[in-house]
């Protein structure tokens, strides 16, 4: 039986709500690991995050195509948000004048923002690299900005968000190793001017970044550097930045688990189906990506045994869901057939639809990957999941020396 309105969970403005009146403090939870793969509880100021957990992203401040009951429907504990985008636009000042990011969105649940400092260096013109920040012009107004470590905290100051993100340089693939290094060691010194810089460190964590490219022997000193500071969780960044793939899962193995096994660990920008199980299996707990509604909007559907599209003329009579078993709401209330009608007709419904059930598919399975840890049964979870993808020559993980 379909649910009634009022019968969905309610979406409530807690507008008038004191600030998170029983936060008592930034806490991990590690509550069962089978191999590196790990369940656990995140406390923050705005809940409970269970682990191992997608977050949607919502780059402008919003998850592309979807509306807030949407994703609050799909289950997702935590979204991100990008620094660099509301910088830019609307201003963080603004944001901070509506009660930040929490009430601008109207979402009450935890939020994670990035420092802007990725998004300064693949998406911004003109940059250029001092040791005091980075000078950059906007794609699309043309004015001149400038972002260091401090501008960095005082606009996820601002924003709010419940982790917010160290500024880093992520350098792109390849990098030579000596200017791998060089980055790291300034990386390393604005980390520094972060955690000076940091205004709010009761109600707001904020994460160092692993980076050192694809050098195990310079990620291994990342690792040593960022964990001098006593942060309340780490994340491994510098991946899937253009790496070959058999790369991004290579040196996530080979970080997480040096990383201090009581803090939570985030993959940055790393999410297809496989990259969780494989991310998982390495012993991450937090992970985003754009692709699931960028794949949404180009009509292109995640299932159990991989993509496929909807505008596929294989669709055009076939009224099955999209997902057989599926438990999102596209899935429970229209077929394949509809849904290929609607992007033939570039109805927004359709972007929407496929959207939701891809956030779903995402953060569904970082459920069931966390039950399996839970009961111990993650290694056949892993396996039969891979081989249903189409991984079933590379399940195999080779174990890694120390
Ligand atoms: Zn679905």
């Amino acid at each position: 039986m379909n649910p009634t309105l009022e019968q969905v969970t309610p979406f409530k403005t807690t507008k008038n709500l004191p600030n998170h009146p029983t936060f008592n403090g930034f806490a991990f939870t590690l509550e069962a690991q089978q191999g590196q793969a790990r369940a656990g509880s995140f406390q923050t100021p705005h809940g409970i995050v269970q682990t191992p957990v997608f977050m949607p992203v919502g780059t402008h401040s919003t998850v592309k195509s979807l509306t807030w009951e949407q994703v609050a429907e799909t289950n997702a504990q935590i979204v991100l948000s990008n620094s660099y985008h509301l910088y830019l636009r609307p201003g963080h000042k603004l944001v901070e004048k509506a009660g930040g990011l929490h009430h601008w969105m109207n979402w009450h649940k935890p939020i994670l923002t990035d420092s802007g400092g990725f998004q300064v260096f693949s998406l911004a013109k003109f940059r250029k690299i001092t040791e005091a920040g980075v000078h950059f012009q906007d794609t699309i107004s043309g004015n001149r900005h400038f972002i260091g470590p401090e501008e960095s905290m005082e606009i996820q100051n601002s924003l709010g968000p419940d982790v917010m993100m160290a500024f880093d340089e992520c350098p792109p693939y390849p990098a030579t190793y000596e200017y791998a290094l060089q980055s790291l060691e300034r990386t390393q010194r604005w980390l520094e001017r972060c955690f000076k810089a940091h205004n709010r460190p009761h109600d707001q964590a904020l994460f160092p970044i692993v980076q050192g490219s694809t050098y195990q022997d310079l990620r291994t000193k990342a690792v040593k550097l960022v964990t001098e500071f006593d942060a309340v969780g780490y994340a491994i960044g510098g991946v899937s930045v253009g790496e070959p793939r058999p790369m991004i899962h290579k040196m996530t193995r080979y970080t997480a688990p040096l990383l201090p096994a009581n803090k939570p660990r985030y993959l940055m920008g790393v999410g297809t189906l496989e990259d969780l199980l494989q991310g998982i299996r390495s012993g991450v707990d937090m992970f985003d990506c754009v692709l699931p509604t960028r794949n949404g909007r180009h009509g292109t559907f995640l299932t159990p045994t991989g993509n496929r599209n909807i505008k596929n003329s294989a669709f055009r009579e076939d009224f099955s869901p999209l997902v057989e078993g599926c438990d999102c709401h596209t899935c429970n209330h229209h077929s394949r057939a509809y849904l290929r009608h609607l992007f033939t007709q570039k109805e927004d419904a359709g972007r929407t639809l496929i959207s939701l059930h891809n956030v779903r598919m995402l953060v569904k399975l970082s459920e069931e990957a966390r039950e399996a840890i839970l009961a111990g049964t993650f290694d056949d979870f892993y396996a039969e999941r891979m081989t249903a993808l189409g991984y079933a020559d590379t399940i195999e993980i080779p174990q890694e020396e120390g």
